[in-house]
């Protein structure tokens, strides 16, 4: 009866529970970790290891002397439960917990879906990188024998024919 009650627990805030469920003890749902504190909503730029995340989101903040703001990029990581499991590029809010590990004081707690903007830019990134590649003008040259073996063979059809 007490994991039917376990898993039945939400955390408040209005956050929607995870359709998977865990048995990870450091998952606010299905663990027993406390969420308090700040919470911010960012874009997941990298997952290189398993239940961690990097979120990175913009901020702006107020300089005084021109009575203006600028932007800030923040840069947090957070521990990511196996139910939510977020990936790379995927828009995720995050609160604050106790301190889970050396950098992690905070936890994935919803998934709000895959960001296009982030993946259109990694796609561009990725693009621009292949065309650095000098690698491309031998290709072109082989591309250019093939052709002329083949206007080629076709002479040599035709003169047969
Ligand atoms: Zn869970």
């Amino acid at each position: 009866m007490k994991n039917n009650n376990e898993s039945k627990k939400t955390i408040g805030f209005n956050i929607n529970q995870p359709k998977e469920t865990c048995t990870d003890v450091k998952c606010p749902f299905h663990g027993s970790l406390k969420v308090r504190g700040k919470t911010f909503t960012g874009i997941v730029i990298k997952n290189a290891f398993h239940k961690d995340a990097t979120i990175e989101f913009l901020r702006s903040r107020k300089i005084g002397k021109y009575q203006r703001f600028e932007k800030r990029r923040s840069r947090i990581k957070a521990y990511n439960p196996e139910c939510i499991n977020a990936t790379k590029g995927s828009k995720v809010k995050i609160m604050e917990c106790r301190p889970l590990s050396k950098t992690k004081n905070f936890v994935v707690v919803e998934s709000l879906g895959k960001d296009y903007l982030f993946s259109a830019r990694e796609e561009a990134l990725a693009e621009s990188k292949v065309k650095d590649k000098p690698k491309e003008e031998p290709e072109s040259a082989t591309k250019e024998e093939e052709k002329k073996e083949k206007e080629e063979k076709e002479k040599s059809e035709d003169k047969k024919e």
